[in-house]
This record gives C-alpha cells, sequence and structure tokens, in this order.
C-alpha cells in the first residue's frame, strides 16, 4: 500500500517524483500580454488613461457594474474605496484582524480608526456574529475581505449594514471572480476594491480596481487621486467646486503597461479560473476524509465559489492527529516533494505595534486612537479566533493546470503525511510563537 511508504522526512521515499514544470506558474504570460504591453510602450503611451479606460469598460462588463476605476494599486483603490464611503476624521471602520494590512491600514491616513473584528473559524473571513457589538456611531463602514479565494458570507453583513445605516467595502484582492450565492464578489457590498497585483488570481502587474454602482462613491473616488478625470464632468454637487487639483494630494493612476496586461490577463481569466477551480477541486476530493485535513471551500450546492484560489489554505485539525503541530506536519510534507506547504497565514494585525503604539502623523499619541472619541485598542482583547489561527491552517499547491496525475501525488503527500502521523509525534517540538507573517508570498 503507497500510504503504508515510510515517510519522507523519516528516510522514505517522496511522494511527489513528477516536475512540476508550468504547474504553478503564473500568471500565464503569452505573446498576446508582450504585444499588448509593446503596443503602449512603442505609442509611449505608459502614462495616458486610454488602455485604462478599456480595461475599466471589460471590468463593467465582466462585474456588470456602473463604474469601474482604474488605480496604481490595489491599496489605493481601497484608500479610495473608504474615502468614497465617506470616511473622515474620527470615524470608525470595521475590519478583520486576519487580512493583509492595507484591508485597514489606509483609514489612518483619513484621520479614521480602524476597530478589528474577528474571523470565521470555517470561512476565515469576517464573522457576521461578531460584528454588530463592535459599532458606535462612528462606525461608516464594514470593510470585508474575501479572504483566500472565499466567499465572505455577505447576506448577514448587508443586513448589519442596512441596520445601521453604514457603507460594505469588499476588498477581493484574494477573491477575483468568486462568487456569493450566485452573485460575483464585489458587487455585493456598496464598493469594491482589488489588488491586480502580480502575485494575486488576476495579475496585471501593480495595479488596482475599484467598482461600484454609486455615483458618489465613484466620484468621490476620482476625487480623491484622479486629477486629469476630476473635471467637468462631475455630477457630485459638493464635489464640483474643487475640480482640476485632486482633493486627497494623491495620484492613483494606473501604469498603462499593468493596464495593457490587465486587458489581456482579464480576456482569459475565466477560462484559467475554471482549470485551476477543477484542479483545487479535484486536489481537495482526493483529500476528503482524510483524518485532520479539511477544504477551505464552499460547499457544493451553495450556489459560492472559491475565486482564483490566491494563497489557498486547507484547515488543520490537529485534535485529530494525536496533537501533531502543523509546522512539523508541513515539515513533513515538504519532504515528501511539496514546496508550497508552509504553516500560518497573515498574523492578526491587531498585535502589530502600528496598531498599537506608533505615532504616524506627530499626534502626541497613537494613530489608532488620535481623532477617536473611544480608545478602540480595548476592543482587541476579544478576538480570539484570530490570535490562535494560525496553527489551524496549512497552504496547500496553488495548481493552474488540471493535471490529474501530478495533482494525485501532491494530494498522496499530504495523505501520506496525516495517515502517518504517529510516526511524527516524537520530534515534534511544537509551533514557533508567531506562525505565519504580515504579508505572503506565493512561491512559483
Ligand atoms: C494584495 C492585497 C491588497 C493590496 O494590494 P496591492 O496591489 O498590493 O496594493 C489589499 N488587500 C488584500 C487582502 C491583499 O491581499
Amino acid at each position: 500500500m503507497a500510504d503504508q511508504q515510510k515517510l519522507a522526512l523519516l528516510g522514505g521515499p517522496g511522494a511527489v517524483t513528477a516536475q512540476s514544470e508550468d504547474m504553478f506558474t503564473w500568471p500565464i504570460i503569452t505573446k498576446e500580454d508582450e504585444e499588448a504591453v509593446l503596443d503602449v510602450l512603442r505609442k509611449g503611451a505608459m502614462s495616458g488613461i486610454d488602455v485604462t479606460v478599456q480595461l475599466e469598460k471589460d471590468f463593467r462588463e465582466w462585474l456588470n457594474v456602473d463604474y469601474a476605476l482604474g488605480f496604481n494599486n490595489g491599496t489605493a483603490s481601497l484608500l479610495a474605496a473608504m474615502y468614497g464611503c465617506g470616511i473622515g476624521v474620527g470615524d470608525e471602520i470595521i475590519c478583520p484582524s486576519i487580512t493583509y494590512w492595507a484591508s485597514g491600514a489606509p483609514a489612518f491616513s483619513l484621520g479614521a480608526t480602524i476597530v478589528f473584528a474577528d474571523i470565521d473559524p470555517f470561512t476565515l473571513c469576517l464573522n457576521p456574529l461578531d460584528i454588530e457589538h463592535r459599532i458606535s456611531e462612528r462606525t461608516k463602514a464594514i470593510v470585508v475581505v474575501h479572504y483566500l479565494g472565499y466567499p465572505a458570507d455577505m447576506d448577514p453583513i448587508m443586513e448589519i449594514a442596512r441596520k445601521y445605516n453604514i457603507k460594505v467595502i469588499e476588498d477581493v484582492s484574494h477573491a477575483q471572480g468568486g462568487i456569493y450565492k450566485g452573485r460575483k464578489l464585489g458587487t455585493i457590498g456598496h464598493v469594491g476594491a482589488m489588488s491586480l497585483m502580480t502575485g494575486k488570481a488576476l495579475a496585471a502587474g501593480e495595479g488596482g480596481m475599484l467598482v461600484t454602482n454609486d455615483t458618489e462613491i465613484y466620484e468621490r473616488a476620482i476625487a480623491l487621486g484622479h486629477h486629469e478625470r476630476f473635471s467637468s464632468g462631475i455630477k457630485t454637487e459638493a464635489l464640483q467646486p474643487f475640480t482640476g487639483l485632486p482633493l486627497g494630494g494623491y495620484k492613483h493612476r494606473m501604469h498603462q503597461l499593468s493596464s495593457a496586461v490587465g486587458r489581456v490577463q482579464l480576456r482569459h481569466y475565466e477560462a484559467r479560473q475554471a482549470e485551476i477551480s477543477r484542479a483545487m477541486n479535484y486536489f481537495w476530493d482526493l483529500l476528503e476524509g482524510v483524518p485532520g485535513l479539511r477544504a477551505h471551500r464552499p460547499e457544493k450546492d451553495s450556489g459560492s465559489l472559491n475565486g482564483g484560489w490566491y494563497a489557498a489554505r486547507g484547515h488543520y485539525r490537529s485534535d485529530e492527529l494525536g496533537g501533531l503541530s502543523v509546522s512539523r506536519f508541513c515539515e513533513a510534507v515538504q519532504a515528501e516533494g511539496v514546496n508550497e506547504c508552509s504553516p500560518g497565514c497573515n498574523l492578526p494585525l491587531h498585535r502589530h505595534p502600528l496598531f498599537k503604539e506608533a505615532d504616524v502623523y506627530g499626534h502626541g499619541k497613537p494613530t489608532r486612537i488620535a481623532n477617536a472619541s473611544r480608545d478602540v485598542r480595548e476592543l482587541d482583547i476579544g478576538l480570539p479566533v484570530s490570535e490562535g489561527f494560525a496553527a489551524n491552517v496549512y497552504s496547500v499547491p496553488w495548481f493552474k493546470h488540471y493535471r490529474p496525475e501530478i495533482i494525485e501525488q501532491y494530494a498522496h503527500a499530504f495523505r501520506k503525511v496525516a495517515l502517518n502521523y504517529a510516526e511524527l509525534l516524537e520530534g515534534d517540538t511544537g509551533n514557533p510563537p508567531n506562525l505565519g507573517g504580515w504579508y505572503m508570498y506565493n512561491r512559483r
């Protein structure tokens, strides 16, 4: 029996013998991308907006939204989404603690503050049950992150937003093209913002995109850092006197080499995503029922689908594996020939000194509470899932192609380690104190 084979970590043969070739190569760059880039270069149009405007049109059609606005990166699109929602001095936003910093940190430059909320231990996205008690009269928006490609539970979150008359910003940087109960991610809240950075599923290079159906959010996002578009066409009356110069003093224009790549990547995105999904679902189907391991994907009949499978991870149940640490588990899986398996994910943001004591702008007090009407740091104690979460997840290979024989070898590596966990208990020194990192790199 293959499963009875000796673990590679203990001197046995590795489970993965196939050459991975381009299994993990991303983005997929063809002549079409190269020509699109060369075309912009030859026209000297790197700093124009004509290609970006076309990319925005592609996005509007793809997501069926009224407005799309390109950005120099996802972080800027999130800042603009926050400004678009009217977030300003002394306001609060609610944001998960387990995410990339840009989901929340841009609020500081608007004079606003961040109230972290806990994640749901299964979805790993904002827990709708942990939001309401964190809302105050200063709360302006909830930032929802579709974390690791998984569509967050939007219905109850939108319900809360309606009840308190606050906005919902979807950070779609991990989940472009994902679906929640039949609806595309980024189009459910008041505004969606996303990174198109090279490491992400939809990879244009440095770039970001904001999408919304709300004219005022769109125009405020323009006003903040798109001076050449902040002109006579603006309909929002409060903005009209100020056209011509960017209200934020920012410049958020997308580099058109990125816009050009983005257009080509988007053209092929659904087809490539379908293949990625097929491959990832096959991998998880093969591991169905293996003790200790669970897929992080919506139920098959839920009408929801992971988007992109960016930085995909699996749930780890140490209690089913005799208490084996996820670190030791990953060490053994790596020894089988799976470089892509490592423990943890984003560290909880509320633990970083930036959100505790940093005085970024010289207020003479921590920026987090510089303009706040309460010490929102006190709310950080109630984030138990976020605190312990890294010990319960590990990264899995991000397959770009459906090649069953190769995927089977990778799945076998995980299965083999899980089934032979008992041999790893001896020599398990446990998890290091800070599992994960402030940001994640995807290995190719
Ligand atoms: C990558 C990322 C961002 C920021 O995007 P950039 O393009 O790198 O500025 C924001 N939120 C999340 C969740 C991300 O992963």
